[in-house]
């Protein structure tokens, strides 16, 4: 009993006097001491039976403990070895009182604080559809302070949409889609910059992604996704892509300039017409969009204060009907017809 006393005490006494570590050589010499004491020829001596417990009881005390001590040394290892990249220097945005007061639950938050408020301020988004995905998308960029906001769709509001696609009103029935997100952001947060692109995206237009550091696809047909991550993996410009239908949806972060796969990589090959039915053919769960926009939403902003781990190299699957959520490698090809070769 004493001997293990002993052990509690040289802590007690190592953390008192700011040893350190070293309060750890102590206690091996001092099981050492107890090791020596319990052997068989000196264990009668009253010295030892006062310290307690027998030879194969303090030595295998002496093998967990350095067990323990070896696990917390490798994880320690492990921590050390993972790579922590030096976030670029904030850009010197400044902020008014109200956008203080407005950004404050972000500014608060470890991984974001001042400077990662500062890259969403300087950040140039451009999201590509303001349907079912991009409502979710446009709203919480806003309202997470992304500087500036590009929007591009050809579409107008029509009712059929105002079941999920929540940034129009029945008011704005008839209105360009990207007018309409619009007057909702700036209702949002007056701080941001919001640029309408009223027009369909083709490969005049795609040259617009140059002009951003990040791009979000939410559109459901698979000419534009395709025509979308052309113009990204041309930029260099990574893009966060999400699809729906029905019940299920995907996410995932598309990244070939540095080394995630592009689109083309994951789905090398665009489905016959009628095997991935729109939206509009097949039906669509008012949530689902707002769940998988949000999630698009989530991966832009660690993106931009470079929070956490992104979805680069991985794609987030969701069944919302069985409420499943899978998670699944994807790689970078090196045949890919976009990508490959190009880094
Ligand atoms: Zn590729």
């Amino acid at each position: 009993m004493i001997g293990l006393l002993g052990f509690v005490g040289l802590w007690a006494l190592g953390r008192w006097r700011g040893w350190g570590q070293w309060w750890l050589v102590a206690a091996a010499l001092w099981w050492a001491l107890l090791m020596g004491l319990s052997l068989p020829y000196l264990s009668s001596l009253p010295i030892a039976r006062l310290l307690g417990a027998t030879f194969e009881g303090w030595l295998v005390f002496g093998l967990l403990a350095a067990v323990v001590l070896a696990y917390r040394f490798g994880l320690r290892l492990l921590h050390r070895r993972k790579p922590v990249e030096a976030p670029p220097p904030a850009p010197a945005a400044t902020f008014r009182e109200a956008e203080l007061d407005r950004y404050a639950r972000h500014i608060i938050l470890r991984e974001i604080g001042g400077p990662g408020q500062k890259r969403l301020k300087a950040a140039k988004v451009l999201v590509v559809g303001a349907g079912g995905l991009g409502s979710p998308v446009l709203l919480y960029l806003a309202a997470a302070g992304v500087g500036t906001i590009g929007v591009i769709d050809h579409d107008v509001v029509e009712g059929s949409n105002l079941q999920r696609q929540v940034i129009h009103t029945d008011g704005r029935i008839g209105m360009p889609k990207v007018f309409s997100a619009e007057a909702a952001m700036r209702a949002l947060n007056p701080f941001i910059e919001v640029r309408p692109y009223h027009r369909r995206l083709t490969a005049e237009t795609a040259a617009l992604v140059g002009e951003y550091d990040l791009v979000l696809d939410g559109t459901d047909d698979f000419d534009t996704r395709y025509l979308v991550n052309r113009a990204c993996v041309a930029a260099g410009v990574p893009l966060i892509s999400g699809a729906i239908t029905q019940w299920e949806g995907q996410v995932s972060l598309f990244d070939p300039a540095r080394g995630a796969p592009c689109y083309a990589c994951v789905f090398p090959v665009k489905p016959a017409a009628g095997l991935a039915p729109t939206c509009a053919e097949a039906g669509v769960a008012a949530p689902l969009p707002g769940i998988i926009g949000s999630l698009m939403a989530m991966e832009a902003v660690k993106w931009v204060t470079g929070a956490g781990e992104t979805l680069a190299g991985r794609m987030l699957i969701h069944d919302a009907l069985y409420m499943e959520t899978r998670m699944i490698g994807v790689k970078k090809q090196a045949d890919c017809p976009v990508c490959g070769g190009a880094h």
